[in-house]
C-alpha cells in the first residue's frame, strides 16, 4: 500500500464518521440567506436548511457570517 492508498482509506474512514448531509463553508454561504430569512420571518427550518443549522453549531466563522447577516436583515426591516 502506498501512500496516497493510505491517505485514501483515511479519507474514507473520516467519510464514515461525517454525516452526508455535511456542509463545508462554501456550500453554507449559498443557502445561508434563505436560511436567515426563514429564521427572522418565523418560518419553519425544512429538510434541506437542517444541515446549516448543524454547521452553525459547528463553525464560528459561519456563525458569525450569519450573526453578521442577521444583524443586516433586521436594520432593512426596520427601516
Ligand atoms: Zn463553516
Amino acid at each position: 500500500m502506498n501512500v496516497s492508498d493510505q491517505q485514501a482509506e483515511i479519507v474514507k474512514s473520516l467519510l464514515k464518521i461525517t454525516r452526508e448531509e455535511e456542509l463545508n463553508c462554501n456550500e453554507l454561504l449559498e443557502v445561508i440567506g434563505e436560511y436567515a430569512e426563514k429564521k427572522l420571518s418565523g418560518q419553519p427550518i425544512d429538510k434541506t436548511l437542517e444541515p446549516v443549522e448543524h454547521h452553525l453549531g459547528l463553525c464560528r466563522e459561519c456563525e458569525e457570517e450569519y450573526e453578521a447577516l442577521c444583524k443586516a436583515l433586521q436594520d432593512i426591516e426596520n427601516l
